[in-house]
Protein backbone atom coordinates (compact mmCIF):
# COMPACT_ATOMS: atom_id res chain seq x y z
CA UNK A 1 0.00 0.00 0.00
CA UNK A 2 1.15 3.39 -0.67
CA UNK A 3 0.35 7.24 -1.04
CA UNK A 4 -0.63 8.69 -4.68
CA UNK A 5 0.40 12.10 -5.46
CA UNK A 6 -2.86 13.30 -4.24
CA UNK A 7 -2.36 11.86 -0.64
CA UNK A 8 -4.85 8.96 -1.14
CA UNK A 9 -3.64 5.07 0.12
CA UNK A 10 -3.22 3.01 -3.38
CA UNK A 11 -2.84 -0.83 -3.08
CA UNK A 12 -0.85 -2.69 -5.42
CA UNK A 13 -0.69 -6.38 -5.81
CA UNK A 14 2.20 -8.82 -7.55
CA UNK A 15 4.12 -11.77 -8.24
CA UNK A 16 7.57 -11.82 -8.39
CA UNK A 17 9.20 -14.55 -10.68
CA UNK A 18 12.94 -15.55 -10.82
CA UNK A 19 13.70 -15.74 -14.66
CA UNK A 20 16.92 -16.59 -13.91
CA UNK A 21 16.96 -19.97 -14.64
CA UNK A 22 14.66 -19.62 -17.42
CA UNK A 23 17.16 -17.12 -18.89
CA UNK A 24 19.96 -20.45 -18.15
CA UNK A 25 18.03 -22.92 -19.74
CA UNK A 26 17.54 -20.49 -22.85
CA UNK A 27 21.41 -19.96 -23.20
CA UNK A 28 21.90 -23.33 -22.76
CA UNK A 29 19.66 -24.58 -25.76
CA UNK A 30 21.21 -21.67 -28.06
CA UNK A 31 24.71 -23.10 -26.84
CA UNK A 32 24.14 -26.63 -27.79
CA UNK A 33 21.79 -25.29 -31.53
CA UNK A 34 25.13 -24.03 -32.20
CA UNK A 35 27.53 -26.70 -31.64
CA UNK A 36 24.64 -29.06 -34.01
CA UNK A 37 25.44 -26.34 -36.61
CA UNK A 38 28.86 -26.96 -36.10
CA UNK A 39 28.92 -31.02 -36.66
CA UNK A 40 26.59 -30.46 -39.19
CA UNK A 41 29.08 -28.46 -41.19
CA UNK A 42 32.17 -30.40 -39.77
CA UNK A 43 30.34 -33.67 -40.31
CA UNK A 44 29.41 -32.33 -43.88
CA UNK A 45 33.17 -31.04 -44.70
CA UNK A 46 34.50 -34.83 -43.63
CA UNK A 47 31.86 -36.33 -46.00
CA UNK A 48 32.48 -34.03 -49.29
CA UNK A 49 36.13 -33.96 -49.14
CA UNK A 50 36.09 -38.02 -50.66
CA UNK A 51 33.55 -37.18 -53.17
CA UNK A 52 35.39 -35.18 -55.72
CA UNK A 53 38.17 -37.56 -56.98
CA UNK A 54 35.87 -40.41 -56.46
CA UNK A 55 34.00 -38.18 -59.69
CA UNK A 56 36.91 -37.64 -61.11
CA UNK A 57 37.80 -41.66 -60.99
CA UNK A 58 34.50 -42.57 -62.22
CA UNK A 59 34.71 -39.84 -64.89
CA UNK A 60 37.90 -41.74 -65.97
CA UNK A 61 36.91 -45.17 -65.54
CA UNK A 62 33.53 -44.31 -67.82
CA UNK A 63 35.89 -42.83 -70.68
CA UNK A 64 37.50 -45.56 -70.79
CA UNK A 65 34.80 -47.87 -71.24
CA UNK A 66 31.91 -46.62 -72.74
CA UNK A 67 33.23 -47.90 -76.56
CA UNK A 68 32.87 -51.19 -74.98
CA UNK A 69 29.45 -51.46 -73.70
CA UNK A 70 28.54 -53.79 -71.60
CA UNK A 71 28.37 -54.90 -67.94
CA UNK A 72 31.27 -52.18 -66.95
CA UNK A 73 29.61 -49.27 -69.15
CA UNK A 74 26.09 -50.58 -67.41
CA UNK A 75 27.80 -50.85 -63.96
CA UNK A 76 29.65 -47.08 -63.94
CA UNK A 77 26.39 -45.77 -64.75
CA UNK A 78 24.82 -47.17 -61.70
CA UNK A 79 27.51 -45.96 -59.82
CA UNK A 80 27.62 -42.40 -61.05
CA UNK A 81 23.82 -41.76 -60.30
CA UNK A 82 24.42 -43.01 -56.82
CA UNK A 83 27.50 -40.78 -56.07
CA UNK A 84 25.59 -37.65 -57.67
CA UNK A 85 22.65 -38.34 -55.46
CA UNK A 86 25.09 -38.46 -52.75
CA UNK A 87 26.71 -35.35 -53.91
CA UNK A 88 23.71 -33.57 -54.12
CA UNK A 89 22.46 -34.40 -50.68
CA UNK A 90 25.83 -33.86 -49.16
CA UNK A 91 26.02 -30.36 -50.64
CA UNK A 92 22.21 -29.41 -49.55
CA UNK A 93 23.73 -30.51 -45.92
CA UNK A 94 26.87 -28.15 -46.40
CA UNK A 95 24.37 -24.99 -47.65
CA UNK A 96 22.21 -25.39 -44.88
CA UNK A 97 24.55 -25.16 -42.52
CA UNK A 98 26.30 -22.56 -44.38
CA UNK A 99 22.97 -20.37 -44.25
CA UNK A 100 22.45 -20.93 -40.63
CA UNK A 101 25.95 -19.54 -40.42
CA UNK A 102 25.66 -16.91 -42.19
CA UNK A 103 28.67 -18.34 -44.30
CA UNK A 104 27.32 -17.66 -47.70
CA UNK A 105 27.80 -15.01 -50.04
CA UNK A 106 25.88 -14.03 -52.62
CA UNK A 107 26.56 -12.39 -56.07
CA UNK A 108 24.45 -9.80 -56.83
CA UNK A 109 23.82 -9.71 -60.77
CA UNK A 110 21.29 -9.12 -63.23
CA UNK A 111 20.53 -13.01 -65.09
CA UNK A 112 18.46 -13.77 -67.54
CA UNK A 113 15.24 -15.66 -66.38
CA UNK A 114 14.84 -17.63 -69.78
CA UNK A 115 18.70 -18.81 -69.36
CA UNK A 116 17.93 -19.18 -65.79
CA UNK A 117 15.10 -21.66 -66.48
CA UNK A 118 16.68 -23.82 -69.18
CA UNK A 119 19.67 -24.29 -66.90
CA UNK A 120 17.62 -25.73 -64.25
CA UNK A 121 15.75 -27.68 -66.69
CA UNK A 122 18.66 -29.15 -68.02
CA UNK A 123 19.75 -30.19 -65.06
CA UNK A 124 16.56 -32.74 -63.99
CA UNK A 125 16.49 -33.86 -68.03
CA UNK A 126 17.32 -37.15 -66.74
CA UNK A 127 14.91 -37.40 -64.13
CA UNK A 128 12.17 -36.50 -65.60
CA UNK A 129 12.49 -38.58 -68.71
CA UNK A 130 12.80 -41.52 -66.64
CA UNK A 131 10.00 -40.56 -64.70
CA UNK A 132 8.19 -40.55 -68.51
CA UNK A 133 6.92 -37.08 -67.15
CA UNK A 134 5.28 -34.65 -70.08
CA UNK A 135 6.68 -30.94 -69.08
CA UNK A 136 5.48 -27.29 -69.93
CA UNK A 137 7.60 -24.67 -69.82
CA UNK A 138 6.64 -21.18 -70.45
CA UNK A 139 7.89 -19.03 -72.85
CA UNK A 140 9.39 -15.84 -71.13
CA UNK A 141 10.02 -12.83 -72.11
CA UNK A 142 13.56 -12.14 -72.84
CA UNK A 143 13.55 -8.70 -71.26
CA UNK A 144 12.92 -10.02 -67.71
CA UNK A 145 16.05 -10.57 -65.53
CA UNK A 146 16.45 -11.53 -61.84
CA UNK A 147 18.88 -9.52 -59.64
CA UNK A 148 20.80 -12.36 -57.83
CA UNK A 149 23.47 -15.39 -57.91
CA UNK A 150 23.30 -16.81 -61.39
CA UNK A 151 24.49 -20.61 -59.54
CA UNK A 152 22.51 -20.55 -56.55
CA UNK A 153 19.16 -19.36 -58.55
CA UNK A 154 19.43 -22.37 -60.61
CA UNK A 155 19.88 -24.42 -57.48
CA UNK A 156 16.74 -23.36 -56.44
CA UNK A 157 14.53 -23.69 -59.50
CA UNK A 158 16.58 -26.78 -59.82
CA UNK A 159 15.61 -28.07 -56.37
CA UNK A 160 11.87 -27.79 -56.98
CA UNK A 161 12.10 -29.28 -60.29
CA UNK A 162 13.51 -32.10 -58.79
CA UNK A 163 10.84 -32.60 -55.94
CA UNK A 164 8.40 -32.68 -58.52
CA UNK A 165 9.85 -34.92 -60.60
CA UNK A 166 10.45 -36.85 -57.41
CA UNK A 167 6.67 -36.66 -55.90
CA UNK A 168 5.33 -37.72 -59.36
CA UNK A 169 4.01 -40.78 -60.63
CA UNK A 170 5.16 -41.90 -63.73
CA UNK A 171 3.31 -40.36 -66.79
CA UNK A 172 2.06 -36.63 -64.87
CA UNK A 173 2.44 -33.40 -65.97
CA UNK A 174 6.02 -30.95 -64.46
CA UNK A 175 4.75 -27.34 -65.86
CA UNK A 176 6.47 -24.48 -65.41
CA UNK A 177 5.52 -20.43 -65.52
CA UNK A 178 7.32 -17.68 -65.18
CA UNK A 179 6.97 -13.51 -65.52
CA UNK A 180 6.39 -10.51 -63.75
CA UNK A 181 4.59 -11.11 -60.54
CA UNK A 182 1.39 -8.01 -59.47
CA UNK A 183 4.30 -7.03 -56.30
CA UNK A 184 6.04 -4.04 -58.24
CA UNK A 185 9.43 -4.95 -58.70
CA UNK A 186 9.18 -8.90 -58.12
CA UNK A 187 9.17 -11.60 -60.59
CA UNK A 188 6.99 -15.11 -60.05
CA UNK A 189 8.25 -18.77 -60.91
CA UNK A 190 5.69 -21.73 -60.26
CA UNK A 191 7.14 -25.22 -60.32
CA UNK A 192 3.34 -27.20 -60.44
CA UNK A 193 3.07 -30.47 -60.52
CA UNK A 194 0.09 -33.64 -60.12
CA UNK A 195 1.93 -35.72 -58.01
CA UNK A 196 1.24 -37.24 -54.66
CA UNK A 197 0.17 -33.86 -53.25
CA UNK A 198 1.00 -32.41 -49.51
CA UNK A 199 -1.41 -32.81 -46.74
CA UNK A 200 -2.67 -29.56 -45.63
CA UNK A 201 -1.49 -29.77 -42.27
CA UNK A 202 2.09 -30.31 -43.71
CA UNK A 203 1.79 -27.40 -45.80
CA UNK A 204 3.58 -24.69 -43.34
CA UNK A 205 6.32 -27.19 -42.15
CA UNK A 206 8.08 -28.49 -45.59
CA UNK A 207 10.37 -25.87 -45.54
CA UNK A 208 11.21 -26.76 -42.10
CA UNK A 209 14.81 -28.65 -41.34
CA UNK A 210 14.62 -32.42 -41.98
CA UNK A 211 10.60 -32.46 -42.16
CA UNK A 212 9.36 -34.79 -44.22
CA UNK A 213 5.81 -35.62 -44.85
CA UNK A 214 5.36 -38.77 -42.93
CA UNK A 215 3.22 -40.65 -45.41
CA UNK A 216 6.13 -40.33 -47.75
CA UNK A 217 9.02 -41.49 -45.69
CA UNK A 218 8.43 -44.99 -47.21
CA UNK A 219 9.20 -44.04 -50.92
CA UNK A 220 11.35 -45.03 -53.08
CA UNK A 221 13.62 -41.89 -53.65
CA UNK A 222 15.08 -41.15 -50.69
CA UNK A 223 16.55 -37.45 -49.15
CA UNK A 224 16.92 -35.83 -45.68
CA UNK A 225 14.31 -33.58 -45.94
CA UNK A 226 16.54 -30.78 -46.38
CA UNK A 227 16.45 -29.23 -49.79
CA UNK A 228 13.57 -27.17 -49.42
CA UNK A 229 14.69 -25.42 -46.36
CA UNK A 230 17.56 -24.65 -48.32
CA UNK A 231 15.50 -23.42 -51.25
CA UNK A 232 13.84 -21.25 -48.71
CA UNK A 233 17.02 -19.67 -46.85
CA UNK A 234 18.43 -19.18 -50.53
CA UNK A 235 15.29 -17.59 -51.76
CA UNK A 236 15.29 -14.99 -48.40
CA UNK A 237 18.63 -14.33 -48.89
CA UNK A 238 17.82 -12.50 -52.20
CA UNK A 239 15.01 -10.94 -50.71
CA UNK A 240 12.39 -12.97 -51.95
CA UNK A 241 10.03 -15.62 -50.51
CA UNK A 242 8.50 -19.01 -51.38
CA UNK A 243 5.16 -20.84 -50.69
CA UNK A 244 3.92 -24.43 -51.20
CA UNK A 245 -0.34 -25.43 -52.01
CA UNK A 246 -1.93 -28.47 -52.37
CA UNK A 247 -5.33 -29.62 -51.78
CA UNK A 248 -4.05 -32.68 -49.92
CA UNK A 249 -2.87 -36.39 -50.94
CA UNK A 250 -3.32 -37.01 -54.51
CA UNK A 251 -3.86 -33.91 -55.93
CA UNK A 252 -0.48 -32.16 -56.77
CA UNK A 253 1.88 -29.31 -55.47
CA UNK A 254 2.35 -26.20 -56.56
CA UNK A 255 5.82 -24.20 -55.52
CA UNK A 256 6.14 -20.21 -56.12
CA UNK A 257 8.43 -18.00 -55.64
CA UNK A 258 8.95 -14.44 -55.95
CA UNK A 259 12.70 -12.96 -56.63
CA UNK A 260 13.14 -9.41 -57.05
CA UNK A 261 13.68 -8.28 -60.97
CA UNK A 262 16.00 -5.79 -62.73
CA UNK A 263 14.17 -3.17 -63.71
CA UNK A 264 14.09 -2.09 -67.25
CA UNK A 265 15.82 0.93 -67.45
CA UNK A 266 13.22 3.83 -68.06
CA UNK A 267 13.21 5.15 -72.05
CA UNK A 268 14.78 8.99 -72.55
CA UNK A 269 11.68 11.20 -71.77
CA UNK A 270 10.48 12.45 -75.09
CA UNK A 271 11.59 16.48 -75.33
CA UNK A 272 7.67 18.08 -76.17
CA UNK A 273 7.83 19.95 -79.57
CA UNK A 274 8.63 23.24 -79.52
CA UNK A 275 5.93 26.40 -79.53
CA UNK A 276 5.43 27.52 -82.89
P1 LIG B 1 13.32 -34.45 -49.38
O1 LIG B 1 12.61 -34.41 -50.70
O2 LIG B 1 14.76 -34.71 -49.52
O3 LIG B 1 12.65 -35.30 -48.36
P2 LIG B 1 12.64 -31.58 -49.18
O4 LIG B 1 13.06 -30.60 -48.14
O5 LIG B 1 12.96 -31.28 -50.59
O6 LIG B 1 13.26 -32.97 -48.74
O7 LIG B 1 11.08 -31.77 -49.06
C1 LIG B 1 10.49 -31.94 -47.77
C2 LIG B 1 9.26 -32.82 -47.88
O8 LIG B 1 8.22 -32.10 -48.56
C3 LIG B 1 9.47 -34.09 -48.69
O9 LIG B 1 10.00 -35.13 -47.89
C4 LIG B 1 8.06 -34.40 -49.18
O10 LIG B 1 7.35 -35.08 -48.17
C5 LIG B 1 7.43 -33.00 -49.34
N1 LIG B 1 7.49 -32.51 -50.76
C6 LIG B 1 8.40 -31.68 -51.30
N2 LIG B 1 8.11 -31.41 -52.59
C7 LIG B 1 6.99 -32.10 -52.88
C8 LIG B 1 6.18 -32.24 -54.05
N3 LIG B 1 6.45 -31.62 -55.20
N4 LIG B 1 5.08 -33.05 -53.96
C9 LIG B 1 4.76 -33.68 -52.80
N5 LIG B 1 5.49 -33.58 -51.66
C10 LIG B 1 6.58 -32.81 -51.69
Amino acid sequence: TFLDPSGQAKTMTGACVDITEFVRVREALKLADRQKDDFLATLAHELRNPLAPLRTGLHLLQSFHSAAAGEAAQVLGIMQRQLDHMVHLVDDLLDIARIRQGKILLRQEPVSLQAMLDQAMEGVQTLLDAQALQVVRPSVDPALRVLGDPTRLVQVVGNLLNNAAKYTPRGGTVTLRAGAASDAGMLCIEVQDTGIGIPPDMLEHVFDRFAQVPQHVDRAQGGLGIGLSVVKGLVEMHGGRVTAESAGSGTGSLFRIWLPRVEAPVPAAVAPPAPA
